[in-house]
């Protein structure tokens, strides 16, 4: 008999581990942090400065958020604005396929995105939805299983037949059994949206610094007085980490060690195909697939080092 593999790679949800209650803690969460962000007044502060670590999208988000609360921001990095994998991923906005704490952080998140184009930031997001498929009995059975538990978590997702399936994306192939469908997943540029937030960091009085990495810091009390870079010291009042990757070999300079496991992803991005043949993120079988505004068709995957599939009848393109 064929053995039926799991290849739901992009499902993060641990099911033998979550429950209902963990699901009605994501609601709880997500409601005490949507009225923390509708007014975080203790955050309000003048003449504070923060000098922020790293320039991908999280020292650039963080950037954004603390220079609304108020804040003096300079901004360090080590090489050029988004070079890493904040400025050329996949460009998924997704809850669906994540563990149960991180959904109301990501359900904000489709929201804090879907406002960035009202203060003139430029992302491109769409709103475009998630679709996430089961080839087998196995993945049907993990995806019914999360589909209960994030509609309890707060995640509108859907269950879809193979015909709707076929309706939303059709050139999947007919193995597929059923999907999963998150309507608010998104997605959106990398690039585009980190070259804008940077152009609005500094027409709003931020100071953004590249090629300038820090080697080390000066502390004394077990207080930072400034950061050594290859540009020379910088003082601030309060320091913000946000070097991805680089984080474990940051921390090691301050005797806080945080470990932070790089995971291998790859993408591969076909030439423009000028009819819209995917409209909304596509995950399964170890891959994700979208189709940009340009037209292109971007698939990736990795991570779990198990072999790839295929999902799609991609031989009629153009
Ligand atoms: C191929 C690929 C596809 C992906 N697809 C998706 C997706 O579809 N959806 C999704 O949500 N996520 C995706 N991700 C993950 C996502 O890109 C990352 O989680 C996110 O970009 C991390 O942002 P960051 O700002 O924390 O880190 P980074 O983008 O790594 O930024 C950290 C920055 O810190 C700087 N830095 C490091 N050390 C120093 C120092 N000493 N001094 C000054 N600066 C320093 C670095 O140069 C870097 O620019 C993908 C990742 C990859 C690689």
């Amino acid at each position: 008999m064929k053995e039926e593999m799991d290849r739901l790679s992009l499902l993060s949800l641990q099911l033998d581990k979550e429950t209902s209650k963990t699901a009605i803690q994501a609601i709880e969460t997500y409601n005490h942090l949507k009225e923390f962000l509708s007014d975080p007044p203790y955050l309000k502060r003048k003449n504070t400065h923060i000098t922020i670590i790293g320039g991908g999208i999280v020292g650039l988000m963080s950037a954004l958020f603390l220079l609304k609360c108020g804040y003096a921001i300079t901004i360090l990095e080590k090489k050029s604005f988004g070079g890493a994998a904040s400025g050329r991923n996949g460009g998924g906005v997704l809850s669906l396929g994540r563990e149960l704490s991180e959904i109301p952080f990501a359900r904000l998140a489709a929201e804090i995105w879907s406002s960035l184009q009202q203060e003139k930031i430029e992302t491109k997001y769409a709103s475009s939805g998630h679709v996430m498929v089961a080839r087998n009995d196995v993945e049907q059975e993990k995806l019914l299983a999360a589909h209960d538990l994030y509609n309890t978590a707060g995640l509108k997702v859907k269950v879809f037949s193979p015909v709707d399936l076929k309706s939303t994306v059709p050139d999947l192939t007919a193995e597929i059994k059923m999907g999963l469908f998150s309507e608010t997943d998104g997605q959106s540029y990398p690039f585009t949206t980190v070259t804008s937030l940077l152009k609005y960091l500094k027409e709003h009085g931020a100071t953004v610094i590249n090629h300038c990495e820090v080697l080390d810091f000066k502390i004394s009390n077990k207080t930072i007085d400034y950061v050594i870079t290859d540009k020379g010291n910088f003082q601030a009042d309060a320091f913000l980490l946000c070097c991805g990757p680089w984080t474990t070999e940051i921390s090691k300079m301050l005797n806080e060690p945080v470990v932070v496991k790089p995971r291998r992803s790859q993408i591969l991005v076909s030439e423009i195909v000028n009819k819209r043949r995917i409209h909304p993120f596509v995950t399964g079988n170890s891959l994700y697939l979208r189709q940009t505004h340009a037209g292109n068709i971007l698939f990736g995957g990795g991570a779990l080092g198990k072999q790839m599939g295929t999902m799609f009848r991609i031989q009629t393109m153009h």
